[in-house]
């Protein structure tokens, strides 16, 4: 690519910082205030409950990935693994407990906190994988602090209306365990309040991501990941609300000015799998030289949930919670991926085979392939890590890429 071009910022980033950091900020005073509730919650966990009891939610996930993004999770994972949790289960969680106890946070040199609040009720759905149900109970422990959960059935093709039942009753099972715990008791105006304003979060933040339907795309992978902030840690309220409007408004202008997130934009990409945080730049610069945009990826859509039409709030909760992308089968992954690629117009496919998240990996059980021969579209897997570097080659990876974008090259002449 010319060294002329250059990467249109998204102008909304700015006003997101002072967004995330109100957010960091607040829970930091919650934590210290007798009258204030903290709760920690899974990233697609019953947060709506969370919030319509009043708790401030906190989402250790993103303390994982920040770790990643700040490439400091392999110098923690080794005091988690002293714990005895295994070094190639989830790196998020063993960087997150391993900087705990080293007494490290990310949080302190952003914003200048001591660390993540400590937690009055950790609550979680193994709707993404077991090792949240683990990683909150230590912290449970930890803090004796009461750990909830939600164990919906797994990897499901259909969702059937007894699916959506017994998580719903598992979700009253919470409400009735923190009524009884803290003396509390749940206000259903205010629950289906929350689930309204975070539907509605979530249905813009759809919109968002379909701005990237647009030749050229206004947006790309590495902009989803910064801009998906407000649907996971501000979901039920309003302030997530007021901020996709203004950046829905923002790419829909870019769009229609034509404003290139990757310019010159010459191949569309789908990726699948988590991010690798550490390498986040090197791998979006790579894609932006080699004049690739990721239009879409799985990660990304992962908060894009169905809208709330007024009905019962638990319901919506429990439905929610088993559709998303994660807990589906092969067989329902496999055509939401194709539906996806004819959606964004999509020329290939990097699969990212993350070593500690096979529960977010989907090229270990033949995907790639059936999509290469299904839908004549090159794809390519490389080997790497949501968090632990010690999982991935850069010279490896690059040359890999470089070598599948010579692919598509070779196939559009
Ligand atoms: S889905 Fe993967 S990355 Fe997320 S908490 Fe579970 S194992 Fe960790």
């Amino acid at each position: 690519m010319s060294k002329a071009a250059k990467r249109v910022e998204i102008k909304a980033q700015k006003r997101l910082k002072s967004l995330v950091r109100d957010y960091f900020l607040n829970l930091d005073a919650a934590a210290d205030d007798s009258d204030r509730k903290v709760a920690w919650c899974t990233s697609v966990g019953p947060c709506e409950l969370l919030v319509a009891f009043g708790f401030e939610v906190y989402f250790p996930e993103n303390h994982g990935a920040l770790l990643g993004a700040r490439k400091v999770s392999h110098e923690y994972i080794p005091r988690a693994v002293g714990e005895g949790y295994c070094a190639e289960s989830c790196s998020y969680m063993t960087s997150d407990i391993g900087s705990s106890l080293a007494g490290y946070s990310p949080l302190t040199e952003a914003f200048g906190i001591a660390g993540p609040p400590k937690p009055d009720v950790l609550a979680y759905s193994t709707n993404q994988c077991r090792e949240v149900q683990d990683w909150w109970s230590y912290f449970g422990r930890k803090h004796d602090a009461p750990v909830v959960g939600v164990c919906p059935p797994a990897h499901l093709g259909a969702i059937t209306p007894d699916h959506v039942k017994f998580v719903r009753g598992e979700l009253v099972r919470i409400i009735e365990r923190i009524e009884s715990h803290f003396g509390m008791k749940l206000d259903h105006a205010k629950l289906e309040e929350a689930v309204a304003l975070s539907s509605k979060a979530s249905s813009l933040w759809r919109d968002v991501l379909d701005t990237a339907r647009a030749r050229p795309s206004p947006m790309t992978f590495s902009d989803g990941l910064i801009h998906m902030s407000p649907v996971i840690l501000m979901r039920g309220s309003q302030i997530a609300i007021d901020y996709y409007e203004d950046l829905l408004a923002e790419l829909k202008q870019r769009r229609d000015d034509g404003v290139a997130a990757v310019p010159d934009e010459r191949f569309r990409l789908y990726w699948d799998g988590m991010p690798v945080w550490p390498k986040l730049r090197e791998l979006s610069d790579k894609f932006f030289d080699l004049r690739a945009v990721i239009a879409a990826s799985t990660y990304c859509n992962s908060w894009a949930f169905d809208e709330y039409d007024g009905g019962d709030p638990l319901d919506w909760m429990a439905k929610t919670s088993i559709e998303i992308f994660i807990n589906r089968d092969e067989g329902f992954k496999q055509s939401f991926l194709t539906e996806m690629f004819e959606r964004f117009d999509i020329d290939g496919a990097v699969f990212h085979n993350a070593r500690t998240c096979p529960n977010n990996t989907n090229s270990r059980f033949g995907m790639p392939q059936r999509l290469r021969e299904t839908l004549d579209k090159p794809v390519v897997v490389f080997d790497g890590d949501l968090s632990d570097v010690r999982f991935f080659s850069t010279a490896q990876t690059m040359t890999n890429i470089e070598a599948f974008i010579e692919q598509l090259e070779e196939r559009k002449r």
